[in-house]
Parts: C-alpha cells; sequence; structure tokens
C-alpha cells in the first residue's frame, strides 16, 4: 500500500512538472530577461547577475558542482558602454537602441559637430571620395543609407574597405562617421576599442539634411573581464556516459540606458536547459547529464570554446550533447543543425514527434558553426544544436522582449526533447 501511495505522488509530482513547464520557463526568462538583469553582459554586473540566477536553479534542483565549483571562470575583452550615450540630431535627442546605436568598437567622443554629406557613389570613386574626405577634417561624416546588393560584386568589396576605413581607421582625418540605415537597428559586442567614434541612425527617426549633430560617447575598455560559464551534474542510471545539455545565457548587455534584453537569444535557450534539469532531477534520466550555461556567446562561442580547451569531464564520455539557443518560438517548428550528420538520432527524433503529434516541423540541417556546439561537433561529438522557427523576428536588438516572446510551442518543444533524451 505504502508503495502504490509512493507511486502514486511520484505520479502526480512527474505530471505536475510537466504541466508546469511552461510557466516555470515563462517565468525564467522574465526574470533572466528584466532590467535588473541588464541584458546579461559586461556592465553593471549583468552576466554575474544572471550565473548567480542559474547556478541556484542548479542548486535548488540538487545538481552536483564539478570539482567543487558550478562556475568555470574565464576572462574576455570587451568595449563597455557603462554611462549614458547621446546623440542629438538638428537639435532633437534621439532614442537610444531604437532610433541609434553606437558601433560596439567605437571610441570615445563629446560634443557638436558639424557634418558632411557622402554617398555609395562618392565611395566609389577615388577622387570624389579623397575630395569628401578632405572636406571631412573635423568633421562627422554621414554616409547615405544604400543597398549593397544593388552593386556588383567589386563595388561591394570597396564599399566594405571604405566603411572599416570610417569606422576603424585610426589615422583617417576625420572624428567620426554616422551610418544611417532604412532597416532597423541591431546592436553587437566588439572585444576591441577604436579610435574614432561611430554610430548608426535609423534613418525614419532623422530629418534631413543634417546639420548640426551633437553627441556624447564614453566607452570602457576592459582587457580582461573575469565572466564564467556554470556547469552542473546529475547523475542518471548509467553513469559510463554522458548527455550534455547546453545554452548560452550571456547577451550584449546594455549601451548607456539601453537594455538589450535577449528574451529568445538566449534566455528561452537557458530556460529550456534549466526546465530539462528541474524535469530529470524529478525523473532519473538514462545516463548522467551534465547541464552547461555557456557565457561570451555572442562575442564569438568563447565560453563553449573555454569550456573545450578546459574540460571539467571527460569529453570522451558524452554520448550525445543538445545545444538550445532561440527556443520561443515555434510556429514552423524547430530546425535541427547537424540532422544530417546524425541521421539515425534525428529519424528517431522525427518519429516521436509525427508519433506524438508534437510540433508543425522537425527541419533537418546540416553542420553549421553558429553556437555553442560548434567546438563539441568538431571535436566528434555527435549532437545537434536546436533553434525554433517562425513567429516574431526580434534578434540582436532591443525589441527582443520577454512581453513580445510568443513561447508558441515551448510545451510541445520540451515535450519532444525529454522523450527524445529518455530513448537515447
Ligand atoms: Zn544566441
Amino acid at each position: 500500500m505504502r508503495v502504490l501511495i509512493l507511486c502514486a505522488t511520484l505520479l502526480s509530482v512527474t505530471s505536475e512538472i510537466g504541466a508546469q513547464t511552461l510557466p516555470y520557463a515563462r517565468s525564467v526568462v522574465e526574470t533572466l530577461s528584466s532590467d535588473e538583469f541588464k541584458g546579461r553582459g559586461y556592465v553593471h554586473d549583468g552576466d554575474k547577475l544572471a550565473a548567480d540566477f542559474i547556478k541556484k536553479e542548479f542548486e535548488r534542483f540538487g545538481l552536483q558542482p564539478i570539482g567543487g565549483d558550478y562556475y568555470q571562470e574565464f576572462e574576455l575583452p570587451i568595449n563597455t558602454f557603462p554611462t549614458e550615450v547621446n546623440l542629438s540630431v538638428n537639435g532633437n535627442p534621439l532614442i537610444p537602441g531604437k532610433e541609434f546605436v553606437v558601433t560596439p568598437g567605437s571610441g570615445p567622443l563629446k560634443g557638436s559637430f558639424e557634418t558632411i554629406s557622402i554617398t555609395a557613389d562618392d565611395m566609389l570613386s577615388d577622387d570624389r571620395f579623397l575630395k569628401k574626405v578632405r572636406e571631412a577634417f573635423a568633421k562627422l561624416v554621414v554616409v547615405q543609407p544604400y543597398d549593397k546588393s544593388d552593386y556588383a560584386k567589386e563595388e561591394q568589396d570597396r564599399l566594405n574597405m571604405i566603411e572599416m576605413f570610417l569606422k576603424y581607421h585610426d589615422d583617417n582625418p576625420i572624428l567620426g562617421s554616422i551610418f544611417l540605415s532604412e532597416e532597423p537597428l541591431k546592436w553587437n559586442g566588439s572585444q576591441q576599442q577604436y579610435k574614432r567614434a561611430s554610430v548608426e541612425v535609423f534613418a525614419d527617426s532623422i530629418d534631413t539634411p543634417i546639420n548640426e549633430v551633437e553627441l556624447t560617447i564614453n566607452p570602457e575598455f576592459i582587457e580582461s573581464y573575469k565572466t564564467q560559464n556554470v556547469i552542473g551534474y546529475l547523475e542518471g542510471d548509467n553513469t559510463d556516459s554522458l548527455i550534455v545539455i547546453m545554452a548560452h545565457y550571456d547577451h550584449f548587455g546594455m549601451m548607456g540606458n539601453a537594455i538589450f534584453p535577449g528574451a529568445n537569444d538566449n534566455a528561452s535557450g537557458t530556460a529550456m536547459m534549466l526546465s530539462l534539469a528541474r524535469y530529470f532531477s524529478e525523473n532519473k534520466p538514462p545516463y548522467s547529464m551534465v547541464f552547461m550555461a555557456f557565457g561570451g556567446e555572442e562575442l564569438g562561442l568563447l565560453g563553449s570554446k573555454y569550456f573545450i580547451q578546459n574540460p571539467t569531464i571527460d569529453l570522451k564520455k558524452i554520448k550525445f550533447m543538445m545545444n538550445f539557443d532561440l527556443a520561443g518560438t515555434g510556429d514552423e517548428g524547430i530546425q535541427v543543425v547537424n540532422g544530417s550528420v546524425y541521421r539515425n538520432e534525428f529519424d528517431r527524433l522525427s518519429e516521436l514527434n509525427s508519433e506524438n503529434d508534437l510540433l508543425p516541423q522537425v527541419k533537418i540541417r546540416g553542420a553549421a558553426c553558429n553556437s555553442d556546439h560548434c567546438f563539441f561537433s568538431e571535436m566528434g561529438i555527435p549532437g545537434f544544436y536546436i533553434y525554433t522557427l517562425g513567429g516574431i523576428r526580434a534578434y540582436h536588438d532591443v525589441y527582443d522582449r520577454y512581453e513580445t516572446l510568443p513561447f508558441t510551442e515551448f510545451e510541445d518543444y520540451f515535450k519532444l526533447m525529454t522523450e527524445f533524451i529518455d530513448q537515447l
């Protein structure tokens, strides 16, 4: 009788966790992408607050640290914008993040400046370009919007070269550059700081011509910023092989007062990883599992690279790894990177999806070095990188927010992953 009651209790706990997955995942994304977490980057301790949150969840689920510490620390160089960045055009202040962004590697600049306008056609003619650069001495160059696809390959190469010259060349005689864009603005991170100041402006938000510009950019370059991966271990029935679940938790942080929340990229994948840790801590997995929350992904897969170079587990024991990055939509199903490389596992995943009538589509893709699985894959460690398809398009911008993330297929996606892992 007691065994029966125990079983019944366990069953209800198990199904409860299944049913509560979406609310849990939502709360994780809401927390990690809230203002308090500062965009999980390299200003105001954003990365550390996020790592601490993940560590506490690992502890709560009974995951064990490896080698006595959940953290694996590493260092990276980063150009940051911890204080206000301001840009006014013709006396009108622009909204940071939405109407303008600072080029991630920008140097400092403060004051009021005259500008000189330059077009793609100017940039393609030696004479005209040189004349413009001479006129631009101690001014800001405003590059008018143009569509690169309108130009031939050699012209595109030349335009790219001149853009680089304007943004990054220390010896050019201009003070800085303003690139007008007809596309909504995206941001990024830079591991260098250049001498020249540079910004990108959403063309719709200003009146042309630009007569006067007021600018404040006060970047702070940090040579060795200490950040961390967060890693937890969960024992399974078989301890000789490991299943690795990974997701990067970092994002771009803040540009002055503008926060890049990174709800889909990648609070959502972190939520998938934590949801799986939560589930398997109640339902003993077939193999031991290692959960890895990587830092520094957005800057070039730096956390996972550091881990592969300094592994804290025996990499040969990894039976299968799964990387979750962009897990918050799913209106058009999921894309499985490495699907054609590990065809048997892909077919199994696809079958499970049809049998259980879960996602609208499980789409196959070949190898791609586009997220944290990359260095694992390069070592021949089998595994998938999965991302959701369809839904919102916000990506690397201030619009990638919890409030607009649909979580369309999260529950079914989660169910498919637990079934798949159970059958590995
Ligand atoms: Zn990402």
